[in-house]
């Protein structure tokens, strides 16, 4: 891996801190296969779009906030959904392990083959969308099985790596109980899983939808109330506790 593969990629975000642990480095890769009925970043789904960067490059502009970084910070690949192309992501993970730079995966998981399976070679930690718990929902609003981030979560297991399951909670779709029940169910099931965490759904992508002419499905759905997805997450670590 000389650092030359390139890949597209959509912006920076130089000190995130909800991406990941620590500090990270924030790289929105561009394409998307999903279409996610709640999907707040729509400019990075075709695969054309954004711009291309080395490997190096990248690394380069990372390295320059390396740091803020401490113990567990570092550089985190989001999207967009950056297991489309996975052979830059492991060139740059692999940069990123040669500097001593923490690598965190933000995906839907759903893309498993041989290519994502060597990116997760490289990986300290994984952020996984779990974005239903029912299969129909999950083919309906996001366009895949919910067999494809199981299938993902599977590898993450076998490879040992640290994962925080991610729910965004949207009002009349996956608020119920019984959603939260599959969901411990599932973080109970594989002991990679550190944390499941709920997210509110937002709807400040609003504009970038009106933008890019691209009808927004869930517009007329209400935001999720903080109050709302507190309770929905302690309910939840109630039932995770529980197993
Ligand atoms: S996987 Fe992520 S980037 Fe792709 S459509 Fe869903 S929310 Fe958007």
């Amino acid at each position: 891996m000389n650092g030359c593969t390139t890949g597209r990629i959509s912006s920076f975000q130089t000190l995130g801190t909800l991406d990941g642990p620590g500090v990270r480095f924030v790289v929105f890769m561009q394409g998307c296969p999903l279409r996610c009925a709640c999907c707040h970043n729509p400019e990075t789904w075709d695969i054309s779009g954004g711009k291309e960067y080395t490997a190096q490059e990248v690394v380069s502009r990372a390295e320059r906030c390396k740091e803020y970084f401490g113990e567990n910070g570092g550089v985190t690949l989001s999207g967009g959904e950056p297991l489309m192309q996975a052979e830059f992501a492991s060139e740059l993970f692999y940069l990123c392990r040669k500097r001593g730079i923490g690598t965190c995966l933000d995906t839907s998981g759903c893309i498993s083959n041989g290519r994502t399976e060597r990116l997760l070679e490289l990986t300290d930690y994984c952020l996984l969308d779990i974005k239903y718990t029912d299969d129909a929902q999950y083919r309906k609003y996001a366009g895949c099985g919910i067999s494809a981030p199981l299938e993902f979560l599977g590898m993450l297991e076998k490879k040992h790596i640290p994962t925080r399951i991610r729910q965004v909670i949207i009002g009349g779709l996956n608020d119920g109980e019984d959603n939260l029940k599959r969901l411990a169910e599932i973080a109970g099931r594989y002991s990679c899983v550190e944390r499941a965490e709920l997210l509110a759904f937002r709807k400040l992508c609003t504009s970038k939808y009106k933008k890019l002419g691209i009808e927004f499905p869930l517009e007329n759905t209400a935001e999720t109330p903080q109050k709302t997805l507190d309770k929905l997450q302690r309910t939840l670590d109630m039932y995770i506790k529980k197993l």
